[in-house]
């Protein structure tokens, strides 16, 4: 637990907030910016948080559907980011996965706040319920239809009114995003609609793939090496995963292993990914497209240049790190690295691309699907990828000198460029009382109390 955390807000839900990772980052930023305890709490700790139980019926049964809306902080714009759907979801995860999206907003210099939505469905618990007993992808889909339509019904307030903007996050698609959007009849009111769909955005379901990419590519340039030359390996093939190797072999960057929950696939000469995709459509897993396979230890454990964790957090952690044999991590995931992991990894001088920087294309596009569905005009998907490159690169470049003149990590880099942003708008709302900090006093050393 950090200096900060018995605050009201604790007390109110019963139980701390568990030590985390985005908690202590913003620590350490805001006292290597001078910044006094209460502002650091006030960065730190969620504005508002729901918590609710969403009534669902499918095939006449009704259950119910626990789940909590997070508003981190909207100093910057209005609060954004993904519904999580999963079956260990719960309030502090989201609140750890609302304040990066705060953080991502604002080191990119996109004009959002940060939010996270969880639903805790246990899918194996509705199978159970519906008495089905094996995997259906259609019955999953007429669960999340229901659960997404009641969740768009229920906050149809907060989303019209743009305070909340949401997208997809694991467990959820553009499917889902189409059931909310049917729920408010407001295009702007969530992002990651489907092509077709009014306000929807060529790139958007690219985005975050795509934005990886950059990031990776970014990498090996940094480290001098000719990305046609290089080979990479990919933990996780769902939305983020798939679109970043597909980026990736399109530049001709070979993906020699990937792995999904159910299973991976190893080819030291590279995997045709187009091939990959398709099985994965076809199949819902990558689970038995070749007899070359591998699990995610020999993943972590491969000699190559970048490995890019595109699946669940906390996976490179102080066993796995140990394996790892690349010179650069991209993270796709959100915090794919626990304390122990990054201690490794900076030991062995591996580059670790910060998740909320590699990762924030899909927030990028999501800001520019929300400007087009408001204004009715469409962008063409080129000047998507495009303004998703030039945003993650020009971070990269701020987030280099930052690190070079404060002798820091990247990540720590990245967490004091977004909190000195968001800090200064919070001051400019009239939020805080502290003095004002920004780029060109860090950089020159010149903090302010
Ligand atoms: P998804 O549900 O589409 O895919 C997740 C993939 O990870 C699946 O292939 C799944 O099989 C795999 N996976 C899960 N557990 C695994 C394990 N233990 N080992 C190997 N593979 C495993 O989710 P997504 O949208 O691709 O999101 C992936 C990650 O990226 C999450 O951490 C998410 O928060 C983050 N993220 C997503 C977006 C987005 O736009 N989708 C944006 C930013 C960050």
């Amino acid at each position: 637990m950090n200096a900060f955390q018995k605050t009201g807000m604790e007390q109110i839900i019963g139980s701390p907030e568990p030590s985390n990772v985005s908690s202590a980052l913003i620590e350490m930023a805001g006292k290597r910016l001078g910044l006094n305890k209460n502002t650091i709490v006030e960065l730190i700790k969620p504005q508002n948080i729901y918590i609710f139980r969403l009534p669902v019926e499918v095939f006449g049964k009704i259950f119910n559907v626990w789940g909590c809306v997070v508003l981190h902080n909207n100093a910057r714009g209005p609060y954004k980011g993904g519904i999580r759907l999963a079956g260990d979801v719960d309030v502090w995860e989201t609140t750890e996965l609302a304040r990066l999206m705060t953080l991502k907003t604002a080191v990119t210099g996109i004009e959002f706040g940060g939010g996270k939505s969880g639903l805790r469905v246990d899918m194996q618990e509705l199978y159970n319920l519906f008495d089905i007993r094996t995997r259906s992808f259609d019955f999953e889909r007429v669960v999340k239809r229901a659960i997404f339509k009641e969740y768009g019904n229920k906050f149809r307030t907060m989303l019209t009114s743009h305070t909340y903007i949401p997208a997809p996050d694991m467990g959820a698609s553009a499917e889902q995003m189409t059931e909310i959007y049917n729920a408010t009849g407001d295009p702007a009111s969530v992002t990651g609609k489907p092509e077709g769909v009014h306000g929807w955005l060529p790139g958007r379901k690219e985005s975050t793939g795509y934005g990886v990419s950059v990031a990776a590519i970014e990498s090996l340039q940094h480290l001098g090496i000719e990305p046609t030359k290089a080979k990479v390996a990919i933990q996780g093939f769902g939305n983020v995963g798939s679109y970043t190797a597909y980026y990736l072999a399109e530049q001709g960057v070979k993906v020699v292993g990937v792995t999904d929950s159910n299973g991976g696939v190893y080819d030291k000469d590279g995997i045709d990914i187009l091939e990959l995709m398709d099985y994965a459509q076809k199949h819902g897993t990558i689970a038995g497209f070749s007899d070359n396979t591998l699990d995610n230890d020999q993943l972590f454990s491969l000699d190559i240049d970048v490995l890019l964790p595109c699946a669940a957090g906390h996976v490179l952690n102080g066993r796995t790190s140990k394996m790892v044999q690349a010179k650069a991590i991209v993270s796709g995931a959100n915090m794919p690295i626990t304390p122990e992991g990054m201690e490794i990894l900076e030991g062995e001088n591996i580059l670790v691309f910060p998740d909320i920087v590699a990762n924030s294309g899909g927030v990028i596009a999501s800001n520019m699907e929300y400007s087009g569905s408001l204004s009715a005009q469409q962008k063409n998907k080129d000047n998507v990828l495009s303004f998703i490159k030039h945003t993650i690169t020009d971070t990269f470049a701020n987030i280099l000198d930052i690190k070079a003149a404060e002798k820091v990590n990247l990540t720590e880099a990245s967490i004091i460029l977004a909190v000195m942003r968001i800090r200064d708008a919070m001051k400019l709302r009239g939020w805080l009382t502290a003095t004002s900090c920004n780029f060109n006093e860090l950089s020159n050393g010149n903090h302010k109390n």
